[in-house]
């Protein structure tokens, strides 16, 4: 009922699966049948804390009992709070929340524009490097970002200045940063939607001596890696990087809309009164909620984010269906023999939720995920790739 109705009167942009949820707890979802789902997506990588956290809820319903909005033309205390706790756990300098990934993705964009702009006194030095295999958001702008042919069908005219680097070719950022008059690079350190494709280390490495070089902001689309999901707060701690924007969303509102940007000592100032905005930026429900997330975001969370995810590369380690695994905590891609779309609507069957990401399955569960779960969604998993050499 409820689906043929979604067929009838939502837009066929989602190829959705043949499942309508209607409750949750952790890491486990029921649909309208009661069937019991172990969820090893929490969404795509946002119910950090798994459906329904009684302490992210306590924290949402509390606000929510106070004040649900006002505009950005006043102050609020989740938003400030939120801001305050990002930029004292990070070291960068200042927030601007949206609502969205591609939206902080665009706010970072105009924000590197505009720095070159203030630098060089005209538009000259436009262009923003990204990767390859990225993916930045569905606008046109961050589409244009994108580096997959695949996303730039149909929808041109695109944003002008995006030049594409290739992160298998080292000596593909060199190449584009002296041909062209660049402001930034933006990239993902694990490629999420790309097929969870970890950068190397001397190709980050070498993004650090380019955009040093070259004068370049160092821009990270932390949407995905971010908030916990590789094991520490931030995927660059784990490099070593000292970004001049970081963008984020889906982990950060725990299950309710919001996106950041964090803005650097070089680019804190960029913006000013009037240069950018949002209505819903910054509500204070989804940075109250957001709030009770970081609060829980620590060392031992992400130990146990890094212990997690190496159980279940040891658990798939003796099935011979399993070709390659990658990725980085909580952030997995596994390559299967049998082809991923077939493999999650098996595993649906059989009551576990995965992801796919191009040719790979993709494994985001909730951080608290239990071994107990993980096991049982893993032997699931392994089962049904065993189906394809049966057939
Ligand atoms: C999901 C994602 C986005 C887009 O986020 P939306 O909230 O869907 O706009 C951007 N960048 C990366 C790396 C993502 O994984």
């Amino acid at each position: 009922m409820i689906q043929e109705i979604d067929q009838e009167y939502i837009a066929h942009t989602y190829a959705r699966f043949p499942v309508t949820f209607v409750r949750g707890e952790g890491a486990l979802l029921y649909d309208e049948h009661e069937k019991q789902y172990i969820d090893m997506g929490a969404g795509i990588a946002v119910n950090t804390f798994g459906a329904a956290d009684a302490v992210w809820r306590e924290a949402v319903a509390s606000q929510l009992g106070k004040l649900q909005h006002t505009s950005n033309l006043y102050y609020t205390e989740p938003c400030a709070k939120l801001a305050e706790a990002l930029c004292r756990r990070t070291g960068l300098k200042r927030v601007f929340f949206a609502n969205s990934g591609a939206e902080a993705n665009e706010c970072a964009i105009k924000a590197a524009r505009k720095y070159a702009f203030m630098k060089y006194g005209d538009e000259s030095h436009a262009t923003i490097i990204t990767l390859k295999h990225s993916f930045h958001g569905r606008t046109i702008t961050t589409l244009a970002a994108t580096g997959q042919d695949a996303f730039h069908t149909c929808f041109g005219p695109f944003t002008e200045g995006f030049a594409y680097a290739d992160p298998e070719e080292l000596e593909s950022l060199e190449k584009i940063a002296s041909a062209n008059n660049c402001c930034a690079v933006l990239f993902e350190l694990v490629q999420g939607e790309g097929g969870v494709r970890p950068l190397s280390l001397p190709y980050i490495e070498e993004i650090k001596r380019i955009c040093e070089k070259y004068g370049l902001l160092m821009m990270i689309d932390e949407v995905q890696t971010g908030n916990g999901r590789t094991g520490s707060l931030y995927c660059y701690e784990q490099y070593g990087l000292s970004p001049d924007v970081v963008t984020t969303a889906k982990g950060l509102g725990g299950g309710l809309p919001l996106g950041a940007v964090l803005f650097g000592e070089r680019t804190k100032d960029v913006y000013d009164p009037g240069s950018h905005g949002s209505t819903f930026g910054g509500n204070p429900v989804c940075c109250a909620g957001a709030l009770s997330i970081l609060d829980r975001l620590d060392d031992a969370l992400f130990a146990e984010v890094k212990r997690k995810g190496e159980l279940i590369k040891d658990l798939l380690s003796d099935s011979d269906e399993v070709t390659e695994i990658t990725g980085l905590g909580l952030m997995m891609g596994i390559k299967t023999k049998r082809p991923a779309k077939e493999v999650a609507m098996a595993c649906l069957e059989k009551g576990v939720l995965v992801l796919t990401a191009k040719d790979k399955i993709r494994l985001v569960p909730p951080l608290i995920i239990s071994d107990e779960q993980i096991k049982e969604a893993i032997d699931i998993l392994k089962e049904t790739l065993k189906e394809n050499s049966a057939n």
